[in-house]
């Protein structure tokens, strides 16, 4: 994983290119939480740190293409994700011993980093864990499998006979995806 020390930015600040491959990037995140995609290439990351004032600024892009599953037909489909980001991250202040640091809100929004390290690839997959869409669809509208036959109903109709589903969910599924 890459992670830069601040006595490495200069004053004028630094540009910075790189790219993790898959496999080194699935380690690194089955460690931090469940996932439900695969990536189909590396994720290449672009980055323009600054230091000022004890702040660390961070403006960038990262870009890669996921593999997910359809919540609706199961099909597996490439998903290709682009992103910029802004960042300004905080130096994290040691909490005081057996103590429970209290965050208020505006500072559970900020960034951190940690004994003068930053740690860009935290930074990147965190930026693709947040384009992630909540219900991954192959196609608009698409059709799904048939819950009595398990046809593929994007391929072709069935002869099965089923009640219209018209909940309010399907159209929550929809809204959160535009
Ligand atoms: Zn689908
Ligand atoms: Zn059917």
């Amino acid at each position: 994983m890459f992670t830069l020390k601040l006595d490495e930015i200069p004053e004028e600040g630094l540009d910075l290119k790189w790219k993790e491959e898959r496999a080194s990037l699935l380690a690194y995140l089955k460690d931090l939480s469940r996932i439900d995609f695969d990536f189909e290439t590396p994720l290449q990351s672009e980055v323009k740190i600054k230091k000022a004032g004890g702040l660390v600024f961070i403006t960038g892009k990262v870009q890669t293409i996921l593999r997910f599953q359809c919540v609706r037909c199961l099909k597996e489909f490439p998903y290709p994700l682009s992103t910029t980001f802004e960042l300004t991250l905080h130096p994290l202040k040691e909490a005081p011993s057996g103590e429970e640091t209290e965050l208020g809100s505006e500072e559970m929004e900020s960034n951190f980093f940690e004994g003068g390290e930053i740690h860009l690839s935290e930074i990147a997959c965190e930026q693709i864990f947040l384009e992630i869409p909540y219900q991954p669809l192959c196609q608009e509208g698409c059709q799904g499998l048939c819950s009595i036959c398990g046809k593929d109903l994007n391929l072709s109709a069935c002869e099965c006979v089923k009640e219209e589903l018209t909940s309010g969910f399907s159209a929550l599924k929809k809204l959160k995806l535009d």
